[in-house]
């Protein structure tokens, strides 16, 4: 059976996400890793110590240790287990609503498990062939307390601090309750930042904003860059590998924007630089004029990090603010990603505005509709109806049309189909926009 969706094992606890599973889930995760120890951590969730204690039961009782991490970003989790050579569990359900949870198999290197390997999982799970030790050999939990201090360390060590530090730069930070309230405020005292830090109580039913970081949420983080002298503005989901900005007059800054920015400041010549078909043709330039390889994959950070690896790319990264920096980790990490963007407002001395106006200036417009059809049936009628155009098939059907391309593309998750539409004109891109659209209602 199918356990895994793109982003680990997702559910509501007590209802399909059961005590009963996760600790099958636990079994059969430490049976196929057979490490004398595994890590662990949650992130924020009311669920967390309950599904996270399920995991752990069947994971000791394969004979396996716990090194027991406690809250901690998923990306320093993954940092953990790559420094330490230790696979790694991860209790989140990331930016889903708080009655969610999850459970992520980090592998030894610290990289999200590959499909393959979440497919010996699930054989494992539904033949219930677990390991299973005799009470002597039984796990034991170790409690490990430098988790936190090993993962911004490492950070640090990328960027220059020293110069970051000397700008005193004031920051509002929004960590929406979840796994970074402690990690990234502690990380702006570090670079002696002015810190006005808003949602830094750990609360597992967000009660105060919706966990993903999309304009719509972070009203309070807008209305208190507006009313003060902030310098820039850091938002967080709900496990803190992805990052958003907004600029010091408080306007939201597009995630395909900052990617561009920071790739800016961090490529040279012949690097190389990966993102999905659907980010913006900003980064392409970007990527021209620094003389860099952009590679281009399916939509999912699993993928982008693999083909990074593959690669040996220098920055990888998806226009919803998660940003991969191969240096410190294959992995999106809201940490770093807000590291690299202090570490270049530093070296550049302007303000945050000002460097987002170097970024080509593209209008993405993004759309979704019911998918009631096969998706392979509706590709087929469009390709019918399209002729002459350049067509990608990397994921879905990216069409390049008169000044600038629509993507059309099946969701991994739901039961509904993608649409972006972009140009350098924003009444073409409304065009373009308007125009698949009208295409599809007739197909569908
Ligand atoms: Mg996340």
């Amino acid at each position: 059976m199918k356990y895994f969706g793109t982003n680990g094992i997702r559910g509501i606890p007590n209802d399909d996400l059961t005590t009963e599973l996760s600790m099958t889930v636990g079994k059969a995760a430490a049976t196929y890793f057979n490490s004398d120890t595994i890590a662990v951590a949650k992130d924020t969730r009311i669920s967390g110590d309950m599904i996270m204690n399920a995991v752990i039961s069947g994971v000791m009782s394969t004979g396996s240790n716990v090194k027991y991490l406690g809250v901690l970003p998923t990306p320093g989790l993954q940092y953990y287990c790559k420094k330490h050579k230790m696979p790694g569990i991860m209790i989140t359900a990331s930016h889903n609503p708080p009655e969610y949870n999850g459970i992520k198999c980090i592998d030894k290197d610290g990289t999200e498990i590959s499909e393959d390997a979440e497919k010996s999982i699930e054989n494992l799970i539904d033949n219930k062939k677990f390991k299973n030790v005799s009470w002597r050999m039984s796990g034991q939990i170790y409690i490990e307390s430098n988790a936190i201090d090993e993962y911004i360390n490492g950070i640090m060590s990328l960027v220059d601090v020293k110069k970051i530090r000397e700008k005193r730069f004031k920051v509002a930070i929004d960590t929406g309750n979840g796994a970074a309230y402690f990690t990234s405020p502690y990380l702006l005292s570090k670079y002696n930042c002015h810190i006005v830090s808003l949602n830094s109580n750990p609360d597992g039913t967000f009660s105060s904003r919706n966990s993903e970081p999309k304009p719509e949420n972070l009203g309070d983080l807008i209305s208190l860059m507006k009313s003060g002298n902030f310098d820039i503005g850091i938002a967080h989901d709900g496990d803190a590998d992805r990052c958003v900005f907004i600029d010091e007059h408080g306007n939201f800054i597009d995630g395909d924007k900052s990617l561009s920015l920071i790739v800016k400041y961090s490529v040279n010549s012949g690097d190389t630089v990966v993102t999905p078909v659907s980010s913006s043709d900003a980064l392409s330039d970007i990527c021209n004029e620094k003389k860099a390889r952009l590679i281009k994959t399916k939509v999912g950070a699993p993928i982008v990090a693999r083909t990074m690896i593959e690669n040996k790319a220098t920055i990888g990264g998806e226009e919803n603010g998660g940003i991969i920096y191969g240096k410190h980790q294959y992995c999106r990490d809201g940490a770093m990603t807000l590291s690299l963007m202090l570490n270049l407002m530093a070296s550049q001395g302007k303000k945050l505005s000002d460097l987002l106006n170097e970024i080509p200036d593209y209008t993405i417009i993004k759309s979704s509709m019911e998918r009631k059809r096969n998706w392979d049936d509706i590709k087929n009628d469009i390709l019918k109806i399209i002729k002459d155009k350049k067509i990608d098939e990397t994921d879905g059907l990216k069409i390049y049309d008169d000044d600038g391309w629509v993507l059309i593309r099946p969701s991994g998750t739901e039961k509904i189909i993608r649409i972006y539409a972009e140009s350098r004109n924003r009444k073409r891109a409304m065009e373009l926009s308007d125009k698949y659209k009208a295409i599809l209602n007739d197909l569908i």
